[in-house]
């Protein structure tokens, strides 16, 4: 999640100047035996293994465009690889490369979004996009900003969504549709990762169907009950599609059984968290999206966002919850309808 800088900016310039498949059946419902043993293959043995790792202090707090981000990003990619999923148009190349010029001058080397793709066996060219960043905050003051909310825990969930794709595909349960796996480098400078994968799209904007876009999801915001593990903060999915919406709220009701939080999707929310994480860059072209948040904590873009305090159940059943969405959204009769105005209309 990108901080809100441009008003803590403006502040600071004032107080400057003053002082100075297989089957026609794979929807949601009617093959749920099947459903349910894939996204149970997401774990928690298996989502502690990523977490901590990507959220190491060998990974050097990923900082875009150093050495630990790319550290982290070959962590990535030998994971898809081990999963059998290919690369960019089924290659073995997994990186997008991102030139210093379109990094804002906030690195001073070129930086890779990872790109993973498993194609469809009945519309290939329809792309469902799963997503989420992996890059922080880096070393400051000699502390290592580890990051493992922000966003291991996204990119975790994203690993595992495409390892349980990729064994149902295996196994002959391929979904109908394509999806294409990204995870971002740049946001915490700005989205910058998705900025230029939606300036240069490697697949045409007009085939994604929708996009799911994860970023922070290993704990429990400041503004719910400690106690209370079982929800997730769910912004943007009725902005352009209302079927999106209800798929992700019949994929819980019938799977997950979290409480489905909106109160940052209303439009009025002064923190605006649907204009700060990548999936923005997708919704701006008209591409439905859902952001899955569990909101800030003490320890937002702190040296103390520690792998230890991530809640591996929680993580799990939220990234299951994902799966199931795109579960239905990859596999249903028809592509998604977008019945809403433009993004842009809002903002
Ligand atoms: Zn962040």
């Amino acid at each position: 999640m990108k901080k809100i800088f441009t008003s803590l900016f403006i502040l600071a310039i004032l107080f400057a100047c003053k002082s100075k498949v297989n089957t026609t059946s794979n929807d949601l419902t009617s093959n749920s035996e099947i459903i349910k043993k894939y996204a149970n293959t997401i774990n928690t043995a298996d989502v502690k293994e990523h977490v901590y790792a990507l959220a190491s202090d060998a990974f050097e707090g990923r900082q875009t465009g150093e050495r630990g981000q790319k550290m982290a990003a070959e962590y990535l990619v030998n994971q898809y690889k081990s999963f059998g999923i290919s690369g960019i148009n089924g290659s073995d190349n997994y990186y997008q490369y991102i030139p210093v010029d379109s990094l804002n001058k906030r690195s001073k080397n070129p930086s890779e979004n990872v790109i993973a793709f498993i194609e469809g066996t009945e519309n290939p060219n329809e792309i469902l996009v799963i997503s989420s960043h992996y890059d922080h905050e880096g070393i400051k003051n000699e502390k290592v900003y580890n990051g493992a909310d922000d966003n291991a825990s996204g990119t975790t969930a994203v690993l595992e969504i495409a390892q349980a794709f990729a064994t149902a595909k295996k196994e002959g349960y391929g979904t109908k549709r394509s999806i294409l796996f990204m995870n971002f480098t740049g946001e915490e400078k700005g989205l910058l990762g998705s900025k230029y994968f939606s300036n240069n799209p490697v697949y045409p904007l007009k085939n994604m169907v929708a996009g799911l876009n994860i970023d922070m999801i290993g704990r429990i915001g400041k503004e719910r009950d400690p106690s209370d593990d079982n929800y997730v903060y769910v912004i943007g999915a009725d902005r352009l599609s209302t079927e999106l919406h209800e798929i992700n709220e019949k994929a819980n009701a019938t799977y997950t059984h979290l409480e489905l939080d909106y109160k940052f999707n209303a439009l009025d929310d002064p923190n605006k968290f649907y204009n700060r994480s990548d999936h923005y860059n997708l919704a701006k072209n008209n591409i439905p999206i859902i952001f899955y948040f569990n909101g800030t904590h003490a320890d937002y873009h702190k040296p103390t966002d520690t792998a230890d305090k991530i809640n591996l159940e929680l993580l799990t059943k939220r990234a299951q919850l994902v799966f199931y969405t795109a579960w239905e959204i990859a596999n249903r009769k028809d592509r998604l309808v977008v019945d809403k105005g433009s993004v842009l209309a809002h903002n």
